[in-house]
């Protein structure tokens, strides 16, 4: 009895063995080769894990076939601990693999994806995952070497709980591709990622997530996205760009993102529960709905500033019979129990024009809360909404409802007071549960998305966080001073006397140089070099109280006081130039203020209560992508309270072509500014004093123009924004535009000038 009952216990034993001969086996690998002849010896159920260090340009491929309870799984010694560095990559194909815990940082991939879900056309990824991996500012040098950080192929595989931040070259961030039959009807879920800083491209291609394309964009993917963290990503106008059927996004979290989540191509998606957090930062946006039977709902959507493609909620016309890769008309849409709280624009029929000329048909709009705290009408009607009904929505008591050529859309809209309850900076109206997200779901954030084990990057710019530094009026103590500097230190300039430099001074991280308080008069910059600041990556610069002269500067053309880098940067950068006086940039013909190159790109360039005075070339001339592909060279320009005289360029030049329309940019403002004796020189191959082309915003009020060139704008792209007033010619060359339309009667003309 007592033999047979052994008998059983060793039976057992032995059956509950792996069916392959040798037991599962963990092999610590430490070097590229040993890594490979595990792959190769992988059995289902294996370990294969990397040691800690740094893998310089390691093409990891794991290839090979784990099943439903035994993955072959790749992981690291210590999370946090296993640097992927260099040109280092991951591809991955076949069934049940499971990658855990690596970091790719300090490089860029050499192919054009850093972890992609298949290892050839031929060996895609079934049920495999990849978790707690972190892509960290892994960057090529070239802003448009385009790239995918991550590509998902075949089906059934997960990408969860990772953490992607810094991506800032041309290329999404994570896509989902249905190229071949195998990718569709795949099934992936995308779930507790944190999707970092993601900072504005200036171009298409600065999507954080696209699933799709136009081309496959009638197949079904039948994606899961949920309970994502997105955060500062603002690459462009699509945060996510839907392009397939079947995809659901559901309890995601897009914090101060200036973007939407567009329903690009492809029908049958459901958008719910999700928070949209604007907090009043500038273009941020909501959800876009274009094509068939799209939902929409219990989404929170707070604080949204974006106007048109960038509303709150958009609803988009269509183009009849549509190619794949234009705007399908909008059908069967449903948006209800949403509740939008302090967002400034709700766009229904935005595009109309004479292509997209279809408007929403079978739709509605159906109790969701409207509520403006501060702005009573915010809804913008750009045709024919018969297409859509609306019942039982609310407004805030005092707001307007919407309104198409005159007549007032009361029909399904209730003006009413609403009591708020505020919990963890989210609104939710007690009387009206069934509005709003599901509270009992958690909400992603950056504690419960990501990794825990690694630290969170805030690459956004930041100013004045460090250190005051006096420096003395000695030669070059200004460049020593920015070479010693600390990111955000403030460099003061402690004399009114004369600061000389015989070297160029580059910049590397953010800095603040200002004249120190109560100086008698403000410290004085020369230079040598053909540049005075140059800004590198990673370098911003603010100048403050300072008075700059080009009389020292070589008598060479092309000669600049603040250039970008010669070389594509792939960091934005920002500058501001306040309480300056800038004179004689002289000693040569085409001497410019500030040069910009080709594929650099400033977040903000501000130019405040400023003088600038005999200068041969440009002043600020962000005119380098003429290749018409809708790039530019800078985002926002700000240039207020300023005097320019005697300058042979343009004051100001900003220059978007093509007809791309996936940026907010370039936005301007041009205020209390005088123009005197501005674009006369012969090499001005503008023959202007300020060209505004391809702007999608620009507001130009109190502008006084003596004795200068033209204003040019010329306005294509999108649907530009342009408000004028205040604006006086004097013996000037008035205004030149393609477009009379926008150009209001607040001008005025003096004495011998023409409008054009
Ligand atoms: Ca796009």
């Amino acid at each position: 009895m007592k033999i047979r009952y052994l008998y059983y216990i060793v039976l057992g034993w032995a059956l509950s063995l792996p069916a392959c001969n040798s037991p599962q086996s963990r092999v610590l690998v430490r070097d590229l080769q040993a890594f490979e002849q595990a792959v190769r010896q992988a059995r289902p159920g294996d370990q294969i894990v990397l040691a800690n260090g740094v893998w310089k340009d390691a093409e990891l491929v794991l290839k090979g076939e784990g099943e439903p309870d035994k993955p072959i799984r790749l992981l690291a010694e210590e999370k946090g601990k296993v640097l992927l560095e260099g040109q280092s990559n991951l591809r991955l194909g076949g069934k049940y693999l499971e990658v855990e815990g690596l970091v790719f940082r300090n490089g860029y991939t050499p192919t054009g994806e850093v972890i992609a879900f298949k290892v050839n056309d031929d060996t895609l990824c079934y049920n495999c995952r990849v978790t707690e991996c972190v892509i960290d500012d892994y960057n090529p040098p070239e802003r448009f070497d385009s790239n995918y950080w991550v590509a998902l192929y075949g089906q059934h595989n997960r990408f969860d709980h990772n953490y992607l931040v810094g991506k800032r070259n041309q290329g999404v961030t994570l896509a989902v591709r249905l190229k071949s039959e195998d990718s569709r009807e795949n099934k992936h879920r995308i779930d507790h990622n944190h999707f970092g800083y993601r900072p504005t491209l200036g171009s298409n291609g600065g999507e954080s997530l696209r699933i799709g394309t136009s081309h496959y964009s009638l197949s079904n993917s039948n994606t899961l996205v949920e309970d994502n963290y997105f955060e500062w990503c603002s690459g462009e106008l699509e945060i996510i760009s839907n392009k397939s059927c079947g995809n659901t996004f559901r309890n995601n979290t897009f914090f101060e993102c200036q973007g939407t989540l567009t329903m690009r191509h492809g029908n049958e998606t459901l958008v719910e529960n999700n928070y949209f957090f604007g907090n009043g930062k500038p273009n941020t946006g909501g959800i876009r709905i274009i094509n068939e039977n799209q939902t929409v709902r219990r989404n929170y959507l707070q604080g949204l500033t974006g106007y048109r493609f960038r509303g709150a909620l958009v609803v988009m016309n269509g183009v009849p019979n549509s190619p794949l890769n234009r705007y399908f008309q909008v059908k069967n849409a449903l948006a209800a129990n949403n509740l939008l709280i302090d967002c400034d624009h709700i766009q229904l029929c935005a595009g109309s024009d004479e292509e997209r000329s279809v408007v929403p048909v079978n739709s509605a709009i159906v109790s969701n809360i409207f509520y403006h705290h501060h702005k009573k009408n915010i809804f913008t009607v750009y045709d024919d909404v018969s297409g859509i009904e609306f019942r039982d929505n609310l407004l805030g008591p005092d707001m307007d409802f919407p309104v198409y050529k005159g007549q007032v859309l009361k029909q399904g809209f209730e003006r009413k007071a609403i009591e708020f309850e505020s919990k963890d900076g989210v609104l939710t109206a007690p009387a009206y549960p069934d509005i709003g997200p599901d509270q009992r779901i958690e909400r992603p954030g950056g504690h419960n998305t990501g990794v825990s084990w690694y630290p969170k990057r805030d690459y956004r710019i930041h100013f004045n966080t460090g250190k005051v530094i006096a420096v003395p009026a000695k030669e070059n103590a200004l460049y020593e001073a920015v070479r010693q500097s600390a990111p955000g230190d403030i460099l003061e300039l402690s004399e009114a006397a004369t600061y000389s430099h015989t070297k160029s001074i580059d910049l590397v991280h953010p800095l603040t140089i200002r004249a120190a308080a109560g100086l008698a008069g403000k410290p004085l910059l020369t230079f040598e070099r053909s540049s005075l600041f140059n800004i590198e990556n990673g370098g911003s610069l603010r100048l403050e109280g300072l008075s700059i002269s080009g009389k020292s500067s070589d008598d060479k053309p092309g000669n600049a006081v603040i250039r970008t880098s010669r070389y594509a940067m792939i960091d934005n950068y920002q500058l501001t130039v306040a309480d300056c006086e800038v004179r004689d940039l002289d000693v040569n013909h085409s001497f410019e203020f500030i040069k910009i190159f080709k594929h650099t790109f400033a977040d903000s360039i501000s130019l405040i209560n400023c003088h600038f005075e005999n200068i041969t070339g440009n002043v600020l001339a962000a005119d380098k992508e003429t290749d018409d592909l809708g790039i530019y060279n800078v985002e926002n320009v700000v240039v207020d309270g300023c005097t320019f005289k005697d300058i042979g360029g343009l004051a100001l030049g900003l220059y978007r072509g093509g007809t791309d329309e996936s940026t907010f940019g370039p936005i301007v403002q041009l205020s209390r500014t005088t123009f005197e004796n501005v674009g006369q020189n012969r090499r001005n191959k503008y023959a202007a004093a300020v060209l505004l082309h391809g702007v999608q915003l620009a507001r130009l009020e109190e502008l006084q123009f003596i004795n200068s060139k033209k204003l040019k704008l010329h306005l294509i792209v999108g649907e530009p924004v342009i408000e004028l007033s205040s604006i006086h010619f004097e013996a000037s060359e008035g205004i030149e535009s393609n477009d009379d339309a926008w150009v209001g009667n607040q001008i005025t003309y003096h004495q011998n000038q023409n409008k054009q």
